[in-house]
């Protein structure tokens, strides 16, 4: 067998994949388990965009396309992209992956040189420092906790830049903690960025259209407009029109890193699934009825959650704005002794605690970089949420 390459050893499975390997063995052994880790949409993909794809594959859109997609479904990302920013991104400054995810992970590859630098603020999506990491760069982690609203400040941001900083990671609204940056905090980094023009921005806004605010989700580059060639906007269809399982992801960006990537794309995958991408035009130029559904179903559902978490002595909610999950603050149970006497030293202590006594599924808080937290799902059926609420409350009537 051939030896694994050091860099193997940077990288760890995520969280949640490691997550569904105990619910797996938990409900292997008849036990009920409430899931409140599911990382994506419940709903099914909407009919119109099922039938684009077989439409597409009766069509014989069956062949390999440009690594940057065909021409249709880059019309439809420029279309999408000017109602959101109010930017006109040239064909050029258009990029296709098989999913955000692929699109953040070659952004890194075509950036990052052996010791370069990304400030990651956390609590962070998982992926970004071991992406960061896998690509030869160092995540610098800076903390933006629940006193800053879980928001990188502009000080903290101006401290962590050094000669080899390459990016600052974005991610709003966020995953876990469901902050959504606002315009003026948006303004104020970017007053730091255009200081600093060694240092892009790449902003992850795959929660965009699941906002729970009264205005759409502000983006950088309407913010500030002169940074457009600083900003690498990542976005996709996973999450607005559920459809994690197509993979497609685009992003917007200066036409050098769009050039690049499209090299990568076309040496690794050639390029993202035909069919996909015809479901993915459909999606985005099929108006705003889905999301505007879904997301009315998952702030009933949000409401349910965190009030349900909020009642609870010793957990502390955060509301999110966007997105679709719960980042709860569980510091004050930790040294709380559990009916078999152990005492609870840790986010995995204290999960596990729920898990073994009411069957619940939460993800750790160090997981993001933030430990004294878990993040709770709330893309479940409000039956599902209820009863996950009332076996933490139980889990956690039983601590001392
Ligand atoms: N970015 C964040 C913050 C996410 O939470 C996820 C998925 O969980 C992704 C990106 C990946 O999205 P995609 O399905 O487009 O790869």
């Amino acid at each position: 067998a051939s030896a694994l390459a050091e860099r193997m050893s940077w990288v760890k499975e995520s969280p949640s994949s490691r997550v569904a390997d105990r619910v797996r063995a938990f409900q292997a052994a008849g036990r009920t388990v409430l899931p409140l880790t599911i990382g994506e949409p419940d709903f099914d993909t909407p009919d119109h965009v099922k039938d684009a794809a077989i439409a597409a594959i009766r069509a014989g859109e069956t062949k390999y396309t440009s690594a940057n997609g065909t021409p249709a479904l880059r019309r439809a990302i420029v279309s999408r992209l000017l109602r959101k920013t109010g930017q006109s991104y040239a064909d050029g400054e258009i990029c296709l992956g098989g999913g955000a995810k692929q699109l953040i992970f070659l952004a890194f590859l075509a950036t990052l040189d052996e010791g370069d630098e990304v400030v990651v603020p956390a609590p962070y999506w998982v992926s970004y420092p071991d992406m960061v990491a896998l690509n030869g760069g160092r995540p610098v982690v800076v903390e933006a906790g629940a006193a800053e609203g879980y928001k990188i400040t502009p000080d903290r941001l101006r401290r962590a830049i050094g000669p080899r900083t390459k990016w600052l990671v974005l991610n709003s609204p966020n995953n876990p903690t469901g902050a959504v940056y606002s315009a003026e905090e948006l303004a104020a980094l970017a007053d730091v960025l255009r200081a600093h023009p060694h240092v892009s921005v790449l902003c992850d806004e795959i929660y965009d259209e699941i906002n729970y605010g009264a205005h759409a989700v502000p983006s950088m580059v309407t913010v500030a407009p002169d940074l457009r060639e600083q900003v690498f906007l990542v976005n996709g269809v996973s999450k607005a029109y559920a459809m994690t399982g197509w993979r497609i992801g685009y992003a917007a960006g200066s036409a050098r890193l769009c050039s690049a990537l499209g090299t990568l794309q076309s040496q690794s995958s050639s390029c993202p699934s035909s069919v996909s991408q015809a479901a993915a035009v459909a999606a985005l130029d099929g108006g705003r009825d889905f999301i505007d559904r879904t997301v009315g179903i998952y702030r009933k559902r949000r409401d349910l959650l965190v009030s349900g978490l909020a009642a609870v002595e010793g957990l502390r909610p955060a509301v999110p704005e966007g997105g679709i999950y719960v980042w709860t603050d569980t510091s004050a149970l930790m040294g709380a002794t559990t009916p078999s006497g152990a005492v609870l030293a840790s986010d995995t202590d204290l999960a596990e605690h729920l898990l073994d006594t009411s069957g619940v599924v939460v993800i750790t808080g160090d997981s993001y970089g933030c430990p004294g937290h878990f993040r709770a799902s709330f893309a479940l059926s409000e039956d599902v949420i209820r009863e996950a609420v009332a076996g933490i409350a139980h889990s956690i009537s039983l601590l001392r």
